[in-house]
């Protein structure tokens, strides 16, 4: 049965459509006039409503704040020549979102009821889709505890909220990584596989360091050894080596992308072989000095298909080739494109019409 949302309306009497620059939208300072709030209470969600962007009252000892339940989602909607307006596989990330959710001892959202959600407040504020080449309107939906509480224990109450807002290229340029030896993004039994606040708090003070080195990303490896690739910043890592794709399986480590999936479906359905494996930093750096490596790429929503530049490991900088020059990566590039901004048909059923 699916069940249909209902959602209380107040508009805003201000919009800032007009004073928004569109030239100028750098990842997640612009948001809309619109956000959508509900409450977990009483062990059932509640009060569904559409509001005017801004603060949300809160008390100082919300468990969220104070023991880190909280967790996000990331997706983006994209508008077509002839108006029509699409989400990229909310599905996916509705059932991400519940994954996060049961790992944080948070309540579980039913999954038609995250995507009428997220699908209204773009509805509301389908104005605000840019539609230059390469934006979207981000959508950040995410949940967090509000018990004024200060014990260790779940909350009983807790707020989902969605945000949304227009951007544009998250990367400009092909990027120069690092592979972290030290810090550790998530360990076996950890959360990694989740959106959890709290995994992003710990990545960045690395990041700020390889920052500080001249770098633009990380690349993490496994807890144990340092020996394995796991992902990249907040996005997947993925290699074309010896003319297949590899990438590290998506298991508790990792953050099953919905980028990552979409991907791999193409590879497939491309007739290239795909292994979703333990990918070791031994042979991506014998790949890069032998020329066998001819694709690296970060893949995820906000980063969209991100070109590695360069790796650098244990003081050593390996150069790839001219990402202009890859066939596998311009490839998937585009035909994302094409079916995100509907240009070509949506075989795969991935557009999920608002
Ligand atoms: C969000 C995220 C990704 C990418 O996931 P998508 O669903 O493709 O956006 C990958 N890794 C991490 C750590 C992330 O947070």
């Amino acid at each position: 049965m699916t069940e249909t949302l209902d959602i209380k309306l107040t508009k805003t009497s201000q919009s800032r459509l007009e004073q928004t620059d569109f030239d100028n939208l750098p990842f997640g300072r612009t948001f809309s006039d619109h956000m959508l709030v509900a409450d977990y209470i009483d062990g059932e969600w509640k009060n569904f409503e559409i509001v005017p962007y801004g603060p949300i009252a809160i008390s100082p000892a919300i468990s969220a704040l104070h023991y880190g339940q909280a967790f996000f989602e990331g997706i983006k909607a994209y508008k077509h020549a002839d108006g029509t307006v699409t989400i990229f596989r909310p599905d996916k990330n509705a059932i991400r979102f519940n994954k996060s959710a049961e790992r944080l001892c948070m309540p579980t959202l039913p999954q038609e009821i995250f995507v009428q959600s997220i699908a209204a407040v773009v509805d509301i504020d389908r104005e605000w889709i840019p539609t230059k080449e390469n934006h979207a309107l981000y959508i950040r939906p995410f949940m967090f505890a509000t018990d004024p509480y200060l014990g260790v224990t779940p909350s009983a109450t807790y707020k989902f909220v969605v945000l949304v807002g227009p951007v544009g290229p998250y990367f400009s340029k092909a990027l120069r990584v690092k592979i972290e030896t030290h810090y550790t993004r998530a360990a076996e039994g950890g959360m990694g596989f989740a959106k959890a606040a709290g995994n992003y708090g710990s990545s960045m003070l690395p990041a700020r360091k390889a920052a500080e080195e001249g770098f633009d990303q990380l690349i993490w490896t496994d807890a144990k050894e340092h020996a394995f690739i796991e992902e990249m910043g907040a996005a997947n890592a993925m290699f074309l080596l010896d003319g297949k794709l590899i990438t590290a399986e998506a298991k508790d480590t990792i953050l099953d992308g919905v980028t990552r999936d979409t991907v791999i479906a193409l590879a497939k359905e491309w007739g290239i072989t795909v292994e979703e494996r333990k990918v070791s930093v031994a042979e991506i750096i014998e790949g890069a000095k032998n020329g066998k490596l001819t694709d690296a790429f970060g893949a995820g929503t906000a980063a969209t298909i991100a070109p590695v530049g360069s790796i650098s490991y244990n003081g050593e900088e390996y150069f790839l080739s001219d990402p202009e020059t890859r066939a596998f990566s311009k490839r998937v590039f585009n035909t994302l494109d094409a079916i995100k901004y509907g240009t070509t048909p949506d075989t795969h059923g991935w557009n999920y019409v608002v």
